[in-house]
């Protein structure tokens, strides 16, 4: 797919996730300004993707995956690595606001698989795929089945001679939302090991699209 291609059919996804009504019960997702989706944020040429679990109420409001609370976080791996959130490519394993942030049911994590597959598999094609959460990492390991899963605390891998170059790494640290509570050093610890990760990711990309 060339990067014109990619950006139209983003366009178009980011249309059919804000016209999804897949989930219905028990609580009606996708109402505007109530449980509305958000399509994911940033870069779609990016080597590194992060992906949540749903959409906070205050990231339904800005539109923007991991806005404030423990995006804050995560903003801090990113100045680290020297990039911005906009460099990366941001999403959830469910697009939409769950009422009260409860956890997503299984089935709208289902229901949600194809619009990830998508943002994923067809239009970033990310090297490096951060999954944060249970749910991100059942929602990964499905749609990665011949990913290569890094050990968390991250440590650069050795990369293998036989590994096929497009090869995609997946890696699941804690959810920012538990290290947010952490004692500061444990919070540093965290926030040097993700950026070293966002770091590797972007230097060890192949450049283009990987199909
Ligand atoms: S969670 Fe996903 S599948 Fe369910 S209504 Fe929202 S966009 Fe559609």
């Amino acid at each position: 797919m060339t990067a014109d291609t990619r950006q139209r059919r983003k366009k178009r996804l980011d249309a059919q996730i804000k016209a999804c009504r897949k989930c219905v019960r028990p609580d009606r997702l996708n109402v505007p300004g109530v449980t509305e989706s958000a399509p994911g944020f940033g870069s779609i040429d990016s080597p590194v993707a992060i992906v949540g679990e749903a959409l906070c109420r205050a990231c339904m409001a800005k539109q923007e995956p991991f806005y404030g609370g423990s995006g804050r976080v995560l903003d801090r791996c990113f100045q680290r690595a020297g990039v911005d959130k906009t460099d990366l490519f941001i999403t959830n394993s469910i697009h939409c606001h769950p009422p009260g942030d409860r956890d997503p049911y299984p089935h709208e994590v289902k229901n949600c698989a194809d619009w990830l597959r998508a943002e994923l598999r067809e239009i970033v094609q990310p090297r490096l795929v951060i999954g944060v959460g249970k749910f991100a990492k059942a929602s990964l390991l499905l749609l990665y089945p011949d990913a290569r899963e890094l050990n968390w605390p991250f440590r650069v891998p050795r990369l293998r001679r036989l590994d096929p170059p497009r090869l995609t790494y997946l890696l699941f640290p804690p959810h920012p939302y538990y290290i947010m509570t952490r004692a500061a050093p444990i919070r540093e610890q965290y926030e040097r090991r993700l950026a070293r990760a966002i770091v590797w990711g972007f230097a060890t990309a192949p450049t283009g699209p990987t199909e």
